[in-house]
């Protein structure tokens, strides 16, 4: 066996392995998976605009119009008029003095971190932020001090340890694949404090969260303060492509020194025109957003009331936390037997011990399929050995495991009472 065999030999024995699955057709709310119709619950076109006719026409018009690639990097001959009035109307929207455009929001990611954060730096990073945030900081030769989620005061105890090398906090404003909101507030307030930028990835909040979907930033008032906000065209604006609003000065530095923008092709023209429609559509019709919201509560009620254990908050991301990669898997191919598709996310998308099915509700569901689902995947958790929590005896008692038990097993704690032979159940019932 070869090193590449081997390595999948073991992937696929941790329950790891990861294959495509194929949609036929648009990112709609039901899409033909693998050939089979199924009711679409982890997409990422949150407000439908991904397969929005007006957004369509007008990447077409634009491919007629300018073609379909930007043909050079935007600093040698690759920056186009469609550019600049994209990046123009980001910077109204989010009431920033400056927007860049980026090919992705992990292009953007890698690229600003690695920009802003140099060596003999240390940058602050929450433990759960994007893939793209850890490879930004890593690619950066700064030091890193990955601080544990949300928690302002690790936060600070790392910013006082840095003793004045600090440049930049980074954080997710909504978590990708948990769903909580960054503590902004706080984090703007220790950055001013021990001096350094912020940065916060909007990219699950823009179109969602705020006033009009301005995003996690503009929501709790921080737009001038923050220094950095990153946002991706790909979710709630249905397309691809990224953008950093910023200070005009922080933008024609990272037009000199962020490496993913110089060193890469600009985004292709129908992009940018889909782009340009989406934001359009958003500003004129919000009530996409407020059906966002309805639907994304309308979801946690279902699943509450089917006896799941899902934390606070109101986003629309939802994870059922199952803890064993195998188990997660099983689950989701029993949902996807009832004709439901949430994909399950395993490490390293998220940490060892906390696969789960990633719930994303969008604004173009119906309420009465955001309830059928939540019973189909009661129905599905059952049939996987897994029992909601709330289905569980009241006389259970409260989860009072020794915290250095397998992480598998207490991260499981969070979602689930299992009923499997592979766990000693004694040691993960659901805390009350
Ligand atoms: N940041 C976050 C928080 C994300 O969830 C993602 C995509 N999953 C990205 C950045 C990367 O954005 P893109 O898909 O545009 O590369």
């Amino acid at each position: 066996m070869n090193d590449v065999q081997q390595h999948l030999e073991e992937l696929r024995d941790r329950g790891l392995y990861r294959r495509m699955r194929l949609v036929s057709g648009p990112q709609g709310p039901r899409v033909l998976l693998d050939g089979k119709r199924v009711l679409l619950l982890c997409s990422n076109n949150y407000l439908g605009l991904a397969d929005h006719p007006r957004v369509r026409e007008a990447a077409a018009y634009a491919a007629m119009r300018y073609g379909v690639g930007a043909g050079a990097s935007r600093l040698i001959s690759g920056n186009m008029t469609l550019h600049q009035r994209l990046e123009t109307n980001l910077a109204e929207f989010k009431g920033t003095e400056s927007c860049l455009l980026f090919g992705s929001g992990y292009l953007a990611n890698t690229g600003v971190i690695s920009a802003l954060a140099r060596e003999g730096d240390v940058v602050f990073s929450d433990e759960l932020n994007h893939a793209s945030i850890v490879d930004g900081c890593r690619l950066a030769r700064a030091e890193t001090f990955v601080y544990d989620h949300l928690d302002v005061e690790h936060l600070e105890h790392g910013l006082a340890e840095a003793g004045g090398r600090g440049s930049l906090i980074v954080t997710d404003g909504v978590f990708s694949m948990d769903g909580d909101i960054a503590p902004l507030e706080q984090i703007v307030e220790l950055a001013h404090r021990y001096d350094v930028r912020v940065m916060v990835d909007e990219a699950h909040a823009t179109g969602v969260l705020g006033p009009g979907g301005r995003g996690s930033v503009a929501a709790a008032g921080l737009t001038d303060v923050v220094d950095v906000i990153v946002g991706t065209l790909g979710k709630a604006l249905g397309g691809y492509g990224a953008y950093v609003c910023s200070s005009e000065e922080i933008a024609r530095y990272l037009t000199n020194s962020a490496r993913t923008l110089i060193f890469s092709t600009g985004p292709a023209p129908p992009s940018v025109a889909a782009a340009l429609a989406a934001l359009d559509l958003l500003q004129r019709e919000p009530r996409r957003i407020e059906r966002l919201s309805d639907n994304a509560r309308t979801l946690r009620i279902a699943l509450l009331e089917q006896g799941f254990h899902i934390d606070d908050g109101d986003t629309h991301i939802v994870p059922l936390v199952v803890g064993d990669p195998h188990l997660t898997m099983d689950f989701c191919e029993r949902a996807l037997n009832r004709g439901l598709f949430a994909q399950a996310i395993r490490p390293p998308t998220v940490p060892a011990g906390g696969s789960r099915l990633r719930l994303a509700a969008m604004a173009t569901h119906r309420p009465t399929e955001l309830r059928w689902a939540a019973r189909e995947l009661a129905a599905a958790a059952r049939e996987a050995g897994l029992v909601p929590a709330g289905a569980a005896h009241e006389d259970e008692h409260a989860y009072e495991g020794d915290l250095s038990l397998d992480v598998d097993v207490a991260v499981a704690a969070r979602g689930f009472v299992y009923d499997h032979e592979s766990v000693d159940d004694s040691q993960v019932r659901q805390a009350a």
